[in-house]
């Protein structure tokens, strides 16, 4: 672990490469996702699962920003290690709900000068406790701004049921619309269980002359409690073919987690054969989950 750090902001050295550009190749590409520790104690663990999901060689690999509650105390720190001591690129997630606008200077300052020049610019969920800042409302926002602050390659998030606060399918396509136009690169869809609801949200996006590439997330559902959390936080909608799966194999932890990898292999397999370039994974800290769907796609994708 570093201790204090003052970001000035000037130091441009070890800049990775920018995601636009990892996903324009032509061969299929995979990332994946990790999340950072909340406290100091569990760093090492986490950049050690980290350094084994980057040694397969993904295209990127995505770190969140205060997920599960905390702000984004590691955020920063992880993504730089993780490039440095792989070489692989990373995108550090920021979000703004709960932030002011020096906040989010300041974080900008830091990525920079951590040479993090790819971010991925979310609202954030609102808290349960409903205590926001009120600089921004909107995820729209912080990527105009994140655009003004300098050469950042930028994401967006994208919801291919309509995100659960937004009523209308249709609005929530025109706010994304707003969002891309503010500066978005590209976009990382939520989670889906079944893929024809990713490729009709294709056709609605670019019917709404949404233009960017959209990276399909695919997440490996390993235990019953972990699709339960999932629906409750995103409202996703689970196939009766998926539901009989978890419903026959949730009780049996080994069986779970070997038909849930299988599943969004079989999903992937399933998007790269419809003609989708690259996937997000959302390998969330677990390199042998990872490692398991590369091996069920050694002959489909090669990193
Ligand atoms: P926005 O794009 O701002 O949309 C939020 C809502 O506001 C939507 O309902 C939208 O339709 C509506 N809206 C947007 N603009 C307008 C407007 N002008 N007028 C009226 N309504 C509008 N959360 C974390 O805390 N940390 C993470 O690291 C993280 N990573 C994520 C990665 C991905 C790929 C995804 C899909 C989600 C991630 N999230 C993360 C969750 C995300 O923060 C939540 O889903 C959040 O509720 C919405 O964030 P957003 O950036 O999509 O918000």
């Amino acid at each position: 672990m570093t201790g204090t750090i003052v970001f000035t902001g000037k130091n441009d050295y070890n800049k990775c490469m920018k995601i636009i550009d990892t996903i324009k190749s032509d061969r299929v590409t995979l990332s994946f996702e990790v999340f950072p520790p909340k406290t100091s104690d569990k760093f090492e663990d986490v950049l050690r699962a980290a350094g084994e999901i980057a040694a397969l060689k993904p295209s990127y690999i995505s770190v969140t920003y205060g997920a599960g509650g905390g702000r984004g105390r590691f955020t920063a720190e992880l993504a730089q290690k993780i490039h440095l001591d792989s070489g692989v690129p990373v995108l550090a997630h920021l979000t703004c709900v709960s932030s002011t606008r020096e906040d989010v200077a300041s974080a900008l300052c830091e990525y920079r000068e951590r040479g993090l020049n790819n971010v991925l610019a979310l609202r954030g969920d609102i808290p349960e406790d409903g205590k926001i800042e009120h600089d921004y409302r909107y995820a729209s926002e912080l990527v105009e701004e994140i655009r003004q602050s300098g050469d950042f390659c930028i994401g967006g998030a994208c919801y291919p049921e309509g995100h659960i606060e937004c009523e209308h399918k249709a609005d929530d396509i025109a706010h994304l619309k707003t969002k891309v136009d503010a500066g978005c690169d590209f976009l990382t869809t939520q989670m889906f269980f079944d893929n024809n609801i990713f490729y009709n949200f294709l056709y609605r996006a670019k019917d709404a002359g949404i233009q960017v590439p959209i990276i399909p997330g695919i997440m490996p559902i390993t235990t019953a409690r972990q699709l339960s959390r999932a629906v409750a936080m995103s409202g996703t909608n689970v196939p009766e073919r998926f539901r009989a799966i978890v419903d026959k194999f949730g009780p049996d932890p080994k069986a779970m987690r070997q038909a849930g990898i299988v599943y969004a292999s079989e999903q992937i397999i399933d998007l790269v054969a419809n003609g989708v370039r690259h996937i997000h994974v959302y390998s969330m800290n677990k390199p042998k989950v990872a490692k398991a769907i590369l091996d069920n796609l050694s002959y489909i994708i090669t990193l």
